[in-house]
């Protein structure tokens, strides 16, 4: 479950507000106040995804209707080497919770074998004990 809002600092807040500042982040956020109002860690995967996430959004907009306020977007992060996008849909019906799920699979399938870099067909890769998604010119990854 996502850390309720209350627990985040308010500085951290700031600071993913400051980082999507005048990225496709920050458009995603205006067309969907509602579903990434809980989105408080930001969009934690890199802009090799970015198209998967605009599709996601889009197809669930087409699922349940545009920001509906009965679904919430918690996460969506990378995590050794997946992607997983958490979202609180106990609200809505069964048959959109299924459609949902299974659009949501069907994203993590593709971000499999897309190079979370720079969007180019990837593999998942090992490297010093993490596991991305890479092209060729990004399995090796930059450490921060
Ligand atoms: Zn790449």
């Amino acid at each position: 479950m996502a850390t309720p809002l209350d627990e985040i600092s308010p500085q951290y807040l700031t600071e993913v507000r400051e980082r999507e500042r005048g990225t496709w982040r920050e458009k995603l956020r205006k067309r969907y106040p509602n579903w990434t109002k809980q989105l408080q860690w930001g969009f934690e995967h890199g802009d090799g995804w970015r198209t998967i996430t605009e599709r996601v959004f889009a197809d669930l907009a087409t699922i349940v209707g545009t920001d509906n306020p009965e679904m919430e977007v918690h996460q969506i992060k990378a995590k050794v080497g997946t992607y997983n996008f958490y979202i609180d849909a106990s609200h809505l019906p069964a048959v959109q919770r299924a459609a949902i799920e299974a659009r949501l699979t069907e994203a993590n399938s593709e971000a499999g074998a897309t190079c979370e870099t720079c969007g180019r067909p990837g593999q998942l890769i090992r490297d010093r004990g993490w596991y991305h998604v890479a092209c060729p010119a990004h399995e090796v990854r930059d450490i921060q």
